[in-house]
């Protein structure tokens, strides 16, 4: 299965892919923990990436692009894969389709997390990850609003609509059964 995960910082995405992940034996892809992990090897990605990220604003496209194409091209993903945080803008989404189209393949589905945005501050407080205070909460959710929820109506009938709030196992749950599986 070839999915993208949506939704806001917080809303569990990562947790949910990991599980997703094992169960549908497809890849979890996140462009953060790509990001992260380069920028903990102080390769040249990690260091352009790094400002970005701390100030919760998004890695230039080009550069984010360049880093999912590469992952995509492993052969681990070529039979499917879940991917967390990436497409983040309408833009990106555009560079996705067109990058499946070449090799002949199309998203299956976006799954679409839902949740109360007061419950993803907390959980992000609670996190505690280099990223996860305040200031930078509230950018990355005003980034979120501006650039990444109109992803919702440019996959129009391709969301499948997930409830996030919840225990991880039950929110898993429902995606599972939202998936047929
Ligand atoms: P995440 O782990 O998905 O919350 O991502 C952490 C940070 O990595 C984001 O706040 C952005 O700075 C950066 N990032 C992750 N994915 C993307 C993307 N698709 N485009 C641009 N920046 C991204």
């Amino acid at each position: 299965m070839r999915l993208v995960l949506l939704g806001p910082p917080g809303a569990g995405k990562g947790t949910q892919a990991a599980i997703l992940s094992e169960k549908l034996g497809v890849p979890h892809i996140s462009t953060g923990d790509l990001f992260r992990a380069n920028i903990g090897e102080g390769t040249p990605l990690g260091v352009e990436a790094k400002s970005y990220i701390d100030a919760g604003k998004l890695v230039p496209t080009d550069v984010t692009a360049r880093m999912v194409e590469s992952r995509l091209a492993e052969d681990d993903a070529a039979n499917g894969f879940l991917l967390d945080g990436f497409p983040r803008t309408v833009e990106q989404a555009d560079i996705l389709t067109e990058l499946l189209e070449k090799k002949g393949t199309a998203l299956d589905g976006v799954l679409n997390f839902n949740i109360d945005e007061d419950v993803v501050v907390q959980r992000m407080l609670a996190r505690g990850r280099a990223d996860d205070n305040e200031e930078t909460i509230r950018t990355r959710l005003q980034v979120y609003r501006d650039e990444t929820k109109p992803l919702i109506d440019h996959y129009g009938d391709q969301i499948i609509s997930i409830d996030a709030e919840g225990e991880v196992e039950e929110v898993n749950q429902r995606a599972m059964d939202k998936l047929g599986k």
